[in-house]
């Protein structure tokens, strides 16, 4: 667990949303919530950038390359059998040659972006991100071992804003961007809305100005997996008895989001696996809210 803070340009009870919000975490309580606008200088934030208030949770950080490793793992010691392999047609003409070729039972379709292709769904889109690293041993500018970042009306564009967050290791993740239906993995440290991003951040806490970049990995970027209304988990509607579910659309919040989702799917491969028919997503929110062992079976 790492402290998380949030910084804003006007005091919190000012933004009916972000009052709403700040009000709510509180209420769940999560746990070292602080409000003060003494984490400005604390953290070191340049107050010229505009912050003005501020709060702090303790939220966890998941260094996302040793947790794919750690899933792997996991899976393989469950006795999974991993098959590399593309695609390219709707999963609803392929499904029984997939489930007889692989002897399974059920098919879930993570595929992200392909959700444009293996599910017929052509509301999916990119929203492109690009994270600077740099060393953040203490050496440069001190340590930073909170991740930091301040509302987007702050940062002048909701594409463009500020979000640091230190790893596990000693990297400092500098961010963020967000370019909607932008495909191509093309930009590098030179891009120029990435030497905005990097000039924005040191203007919001200056000891950036003497950060180093990773040497050996300096610059990372992906496509956020994005769907026109919202995360899709939900089985197979285009054929009846269908065993495929699907689970994409995670967007800008996979890892956050995949506990949740894993739970969902793990309900819907169950339900697949009971012969009851599938139900759009839309209609079983209710459901899903009731625990499990409380909901209506077939
Ligand atoms: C810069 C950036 C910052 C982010 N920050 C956060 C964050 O702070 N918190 C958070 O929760 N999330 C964050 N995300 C989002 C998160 O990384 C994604 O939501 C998540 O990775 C999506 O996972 P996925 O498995 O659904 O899709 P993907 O990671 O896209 O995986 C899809 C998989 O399907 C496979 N596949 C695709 N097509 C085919 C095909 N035709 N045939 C066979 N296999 C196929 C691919 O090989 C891949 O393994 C960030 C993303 C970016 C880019």
């Amino acid at each position: 667990m790492m402290p998380s803070d949030f910084f804003f340009p006007h005091t919190v009870e000012n933004d009916p949303a972000q009052h709403s919000k700040m009000t709510e975490i509180m209420a769940s309580g999560v746990k070292g919530f602080y409000r003060g606008s003494d984490i400005i200088d604390e953290r070191r934030i340049d107050p010229a950038y505009g912050a003005v208030d501020a709060y702090e949770l303790m939220a966890p950080i998941i260094d996302t390359d040793k947790a794919m490793h750690w899933l792997m793992d996991l899976v393989e010691s469950k006795g999974a059998h991993f098959v590399t392999e593309t695609i390219t047609r709707d999963l609803v003409d392929l499904e029984d040659s997939l489930l007889a070729r692989f002897d399974a039972d059920v098919i879930v379709n993570c595929t992200g972006l392909q959700g444009e292709v293996l599910a017929g769904d052509d509301t999916v889109y990119p929203i492109r991100g690009g994270l600077i690293r740099v060393i953040n041993d203490g050496t440069d500018f001190p340590k930073v071992d909170a991740a930091l970042t301040i509302t987007a009306d702050a940062a002048g564009s909701a594409n463009e804003i500020v979000f640091l967050v230190p790893r596990n290791d000693n990297i400092l993740l500098i961010g963020g961007i967000a370019e909607p239906h932008e495909w191509e993995l093309n930009l590098t440290l030179e891009s120029p809305i990435i030497r905005r991003m990097r000039e924005r951040c040191e203007r919001f806490l200056p000891g950036l100005k003497d950060a180093r970049v990773d040497p050996d990995y300096p610059f990372a970027q992906g496509l956020r997996p994005f769907r026109g209304k919202n995360v899709r988990v939900e089985r197979e509607l285009r054929r009846t008895g269908s065993r495929i579910v699907h689970s994409y659309g995670q967007g800008g919040a996979g890892w956050s989001l995949s506990f949740g989702c894993a739970q969902d799917v793990a309900m819907l491969v169950e339900e697949a696996l009971s012969g009851a028919p599938a139900r759009p997503m839309a209609e079983m929110t209710n459901d899903w809210k009731i625990p499990k062992r409380e909901r209506r079976r077939w």
